[in-house]
């Protein structure tokens, strides 16, 4: 079957690469009509591996349900399914131009893809397949121009795993890891106050009954609340915060990146509030300017109070925001 609009395979893989990796920027890739074009992409890229031609590159409306994990039950439903995500597909795009366009035009693709469909008159079955439009004529010159001179402000994002949950020494176990409730609570909130409380009375006893025992003891104490707080202060972070940087002794020697999270348990509080346990977390990522590893550090200067993920390699330059809940950053130099 041959179509009057063919297009060259390089292309045809260069743009819709290009395009797939911009749905995956932009997390879009659970949308139906995305999930349409990933599938026929899909199924186009096999053909191209398998020598087909490019005008065999037409698949059934049935193919793509099952390559795209939405398997309907008979031909009719399919063929719905793909044609009303078809139109979608176009929208999506369309809704986008301005990004989009500016996005494949850094990567050096002059395209954009659309799903089209052969001529299905005279009874005849409907294939469909990925079509390339030219990117000039789906954009004005006004757009182009407004893109120049955005280029250099495209947010550069990029996303964290959790690839495992540490296990902390035996030792500091009772800190972590059990819901943060009840006594453990009241010890999290009443050390700060104990501490107080013990800083007045020492005051009192060395005003007016000062003595060796009553100096030493507040020497003592002077050396004994810095160190308590060094080493508790994380925790409380974490608490507050949700999220902090795990201490280094907190870790074993293997991991070096590590941080404490308090995260919601199923158990709630009987005023429906959520339970929270503290553990210790990796986060992931990899620097999409240099594919170096990306490490979650304390920022600095004008990143005070916020965690960062800090590129190994620049890791002046290549400096991302880092958001635990979405576990995504975008780069933030
Ligand atoms: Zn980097």
């Amino acid at each position: 079957m041959i179509r009057n609009d063919q297009v060259d395979i390089d292309e045809l893989e260069k743009t819709c690469q290009c395009v797939k990796n911009y749905f995956i920027e932009i997390s879009a890739t659970d949308r139906k009509s995305v999930e349409i074009f990933l599938a026929l992409l899909d199924l186009t890229t096999a053909y191209i591996r398998s020598g087909a031609k490019e005008e065999d590159m037409i698949f059934t409306a049935d193919e793509i349900c099952n390559e795209s994990a939405n398997p309907k039950t008979d031909y009719q439903a399919a063929k719905d399914f793909v044609s009303r995500h078809k139109k979608e597909f176009d929208k999506f795009i369309e809704s986008k131009i301005e990004e989009i366009s500016h996005f494949c035009s850094l990567n050096g693709v002059k395209f954009l893809p659309t799903i089209n469909n052969t001529d299905s008159s005279g009874g005849r079955r409907t294939y469909f397949y990925i079509g390339l439009v030219p990117m000039a004529a789906k954009i004005n010159h006004e757009v182009g121009l407004k893109n120049t001179t955005l280029a250099k402000q495209l947010p550069v994002a990029i996303e964290y795993t959790v690839p495992q949950l540490p296990k902390p020494p035996t030792w500091a176990k009772p800190l972590l890891n059990l819901e943060v409730s009840g006594w453990k609570l009241y010890f999290y909130v009443g050390l700060p106050m104990l501490g107080v409380v013990f800083a007045y009375l020492l005051m009192i006893w060395n005003v007016y009954f000062i003595s060796s025992l009553s100096v030493m003891a507040a020497v003592l104490f002077v050396f004994i609340v810095p160190s308590l707080y060094l080493l508790l202060q994380p925790f409380y972070e974490a608490m507050n915060n949700r999220i902090a940087i795990a201490p280094a002794w907190l870790l074993s020697f293997k991991v070096h990146n590590a941080q404490i999270r308090a995260k919601k348990i199923e158990k709630q509080k009987p005023g429906g509030r959520s339970y929270r346990a503290l553990q210790i977390v990796i986060h992931k990522a990899t620097c999409p300017i240099c594919n170096s590893e990306i490490d979650i550090e304390q920022g600095k200067r004008e990143f005070k109070g916020r965690l960062i993920g800090v590129c190994t390699e620049s890791p002046r330059e290549h400096i991302f925001s880092f958001d635990h809940v979405t576990k995504k950053g975008v780069l933030l130099r």
